[in-house]
């Protein structure tokens, strides 16, 4: 791999290789792109088979953290840790107090958060070493599980798409198949039934099942059946790239709208989505709650301000749908415009010179 190509392909500020010797740490902070703050994003770790797909990884998430950033209005760049190694084995104290320590050494300029792989345990100790680290629990002041406030986010989404559509944003009598009722999953379950919709979900997991079944009245079905539902809004809140070529032209929705993160397998099924007159709500745009909430820590936690940033994701939303229709484009291009545009102007407005 040419590296330095690579970056200049993918447009990244800095990559930073990290080895440190008494805990065996290898990983690589990638950093995409600080115009709007500093750049944030998660810490996996992960058995990678090589150091290409480990570096790969890094450069795809820290440029994925840009765009969603910049598409949720706030002020932080994109950014990813990945640290070589198996979770169920290669974790130490030591280790991710070295991580904390090369962060550190970063200044500010990248803010770590728990991703795949890790927890808020591990981030503890990185804590120990640096203080540019997000995802604090609730019961020590920080915004603790951003799981209900992604469910908020994907719920405000669903209102703008069915604005977008029928010009109002009731969501009763909609109808729509979850895929996958884990921590967000089931809580947007909760929110649909108290707003009226009629509910069917899918799991691998049977007691994933059993606990929305016991206090919700809804349809189950199984996994495979879920892409076949005749609903209004297919909503996925399990695994990415589950729109591909198998699924994509099994749904039988008029909206794909849900938490999961990396929704296409490619971007060309969003091509087929719109082709099929089927409205996509991109996933980084709709399931920016999560991210909202951590980032709230940065000026000290206030639940009620990152619900209010979150509620904004409805307009946001509807602004890409309306340009997605304007200029006939399919609506993840319409957002990943949105969000360029924004980085773009925000970048020019402080070229300027200002004394502080
Ligand atoms: P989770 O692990 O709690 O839940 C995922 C659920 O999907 C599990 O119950 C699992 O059994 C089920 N599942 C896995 N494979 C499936 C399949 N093939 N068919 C049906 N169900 C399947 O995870 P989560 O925190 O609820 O996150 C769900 C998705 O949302 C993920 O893609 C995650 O990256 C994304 N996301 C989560 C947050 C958050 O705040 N938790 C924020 C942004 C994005």
């Amino acid at each position: 791999m040419d590296i330095f190509e690579k970056l200049k392909a993918t447009h990244h500020e800095q990559v930073m290789f990290l080895r440190e010797q008494v805990s065996g740490l290898r990983g690589i902070v990638a950093i995409h792109d600080t115009t709007l703050g500093p750049a944030i994003g998660g810490v996996r770790m992960w058995d990678y088979q090589t150091e290409e797909e480990a570096v790969e990884d890094a450069l795809k998430l820290s440029r994925a953290m840009t765009y969603k950033a910049a598409g949720a209005g706030l002020n932080f760049g994109g950014g990813q840790t990945v640290i070589i190694g198996d979770p169920r084995k290669d974790k130490s104290e030591a280790l991710f107090r070295a991580l904390g320590r090369f962060i550190d050494s970063l200044g500010g300029r990248y803010i770590a958060a728990e991703g795949v792989g890790t927890t808020y345990e591990d981030m503890d100790y990185i804590r120990m070493e640096t203080r540019y680290v997000v995802g604090i629990p609730s019961s020590r002041g920080g915004s603790g599980d951003p799981s209900p406030m992604c469910a908020y986010g994907v719920i405000r989404g669903l209102e703008a798409c069915q604005v977008f559509r029928t010009g109002s944003d009731n969501l009763a009598g909609l109808k729509v198949a979850v895929q996958g009722v884990g921590k967000v999953g089931s809580i947007i379950v909760k929110l649909l039934l108290e707003r009226g919709a009629n509910v069917t979900i899918a799991d691998v997991d049977r007691d994933a099942i059993e606990r929305v079944c016991k206090s919700h009245d809804v349809t189950v079905v199984s996994p495979d059946e879920v892409f076949d539902v005749e609903c209004d809004v297919f909503c996925p809140c399990a695994l990415g790239g589950i729109i591909n070529d198998t699924t994509v032209s099994r749904l039988r929705c008029r909206v794909v709208a849900g938490a999961a993160n990396n929704q296409l397998e490619e971007p060309r099924h969003g091509d087929q989505l719109h082709e099929r007159g089927i409205l996509y709500a991109p996933d980084y745009i709709i399931n920016a709650g999560g991210l909202i909430n951590v980032t709230d820590e940065i000026y000290g936690y206030d639940e009620k301000r990152a619900l209010r940033k979150t509620a904004a994701i409805r307009d946001v939303l509807y602004r890409i749908l309306v340009s997605s229709k304007e200029e006939r484009i399919p609506t993840y291009k319409a957002a990943d415009q949105l969000a360029r545009q924004r980085i773009e102007k925000v970048g020019r407005v402080r070229r300027s010179y200002v004394s502080s």
